[in-house]
């Protein structure tokens, strides 16, 4: 079932007409600097403009003792109160098509080192067809893409013909419990589509990598430098412990143990030391330090299993000669996710590789992606397909990150089109 000529000319109309206005909604939304705890103003932002699309917001709390239990939920980092999710749904006038979930997350991650950026992270900056700024690419476009993609239905004087739930989400970037909570929290969808950035050009993930996150804390003996000897350095000792993970990613990237869905990628398992902290004087031996570190899962393992791994490696950290006397303390904080494949195959894929096709006269490359997104969720807790595919995207994660603002046009006609396609039209209400 697909659209007929006239109202997809239509439609692509209305997302041309609407460029501008696009552009405006992912400004506003860079400005909101929705770092972890801080989503208030983006999750806020996208209330009203639910709102300004005829929906009536809602907003939905992550509740950690609801979701304790199930096999998406990762230990939270800090607490959930002021954060709620916010999702709103279109209802038709008679259900015809298939309902779909439109998703996307408002959160981002820190800014690094912000005298790097060219320009402040959370003031937009246009150049070169591209937006600048923290969260730009990963994932507010995408957001602003499928707010614009309905905008253009109505603008072309149409609807989707079945319910269509919209969810804007935090904690993507470190648990997923945004994402789970406000799927479970409404019914179940036909399809999801989730326009997060591509990898650097126009792809559809075909799958991902789970990851867990853990952390050490090492507390050696504190002395005088002068008596160093009699002291155990607890930075030097958590360097001991990460040599040991580093070695484990070495392992766990050899050719037999990469999942035929990730062939061809070259190391698809990433062990990241991300942040370490401790030690108190320049002249004092270290008395504490912690390091937080991300690692990777590979398809066919699980993330309890490479828990397990990881309690192994620092137990035998533990037994190391260089740390004896040395307390270590193990504790998994943030996400603890399964990796995933997503069904290429799929109507959803398979709709949106069609009308990006048709759109831009380019095929989307269906990519195995070395990072995780909230797709995960509706693929494995829900038995529901994933479209996850979105602009091209630069520096994510890193500084100067940008957007291409054709691909996130082209993203926003390629999800109207999907909705046309999937969902069936009537006329707007
Ligand atoms: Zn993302």
């Amino acid at each position: 079932m697909t659209a007929d000529s006239g109202a997809r000319r239509a439609i692509l109309q209305a997302v041309d007409a609407l460029r501008s206005e696009t552009e405006d909604v992912l400004a506003r939304l860079v400005r909101c600097p929705s770092v972890l705890g801080q989503e208030a103003s983006a999750l806020d932002l996208v209330a009203e403009l639910y709102g300004a699309l005829g929906l009536v917001p809602q907003r939905i709390p992550t509740d950690p003792d609801a979701l304790r239990d199930h096999p998406g939920f990762s230990p939270p980092l800090i607490s959930y109160a002021g954060r709620d999710n916010v999702v709103a749904t279109h209802t038709p006038r008679e259900v015809r098509g298939r309902s779909l979930t439109l998703q996307g997350h408002v959160d981002v991650v820190p800014v690094g080192a912000d005298d790097l950026w060219t320009t402040p992270p959370f003031e937009p900056r246009v150049e070169g067809g591209r937006m600048y700024g923290r969260g730009a690419a990963d994932m507010k476009a995408g957001v602003a893409s499928y707010l614009a993609a309905f905008r253009a239905l109505k603008l072309a004087g149409l609807q989707p013909a079945a319910p269509v739930q919209m969810h804007a989400v935090i904690e993507e970037e470190c648990t997923g419990n945004g994402a789970l909570a406000a799927m479970l929290a409404l019914p179940r969808t036909e399809a999801c589509i989730i326009p997060e950035v591509g990898p650097g050009l126009a792809g559809i993930y075909a799958a991902e990598v789970g990851v867990v996150w853990a952390w050490v804390t090492v507390t050696g003996r504190p002395a005088h430098v002068r008596e160093m000897q009699a002291g155990i350095n607890a930075i030097e000792a958590a360097l001991v412990v990460a040599e040991g993970f580093k070695r484990y990613e070495g392992e766990m990237n050899r050719a037999e143990r990469v999942h035929a869905s990730f062939r061809g990628v070259n190391h698809p398992v990433n062990v990241n030391l991300g942040t370490i902290e401790g030690g108190e004087w320049n002249s004092s031996v270290a008395t504490r330090a912690r390091i937080g570190m991300r690692v990777g899962v590979m398809m066919g393992y699980t993330a309890a299993q490479t828990k397990a791994d990881i309690e192994r490696i620092v137990a035998e950290a533990g037994a190391d000669e260089r740390l004896r006397n040395v307390a270590l303390k193990l504790e998994f904080k943030g996400f603890m996710a399964d990796p995933c494949v997503f069904d290429m195959e799929s109507g959803i894929a398979r709709l949106v590789r069609t009308n990006y096709a048709e759109i831009t006269g380019e095929e989307l490359r269906a990519v195995p992606a070395t990072g995780l997104t909230d797709g995960r969720h509706f693929e494995l807790y829900r038995n529901t397909p994933v479209a996850c595919f979105g602009p091209e995207g630069q520096n994510i994660h890193g500084i100067d990150e940008n957007v291409s603002l054709d691909s996130m046009h082209h993203t926003t006609g390629t999800i109207a089109l999907a909705i046309a396609d999937w969902c069936g039209l009537e006329p707007a209400a």
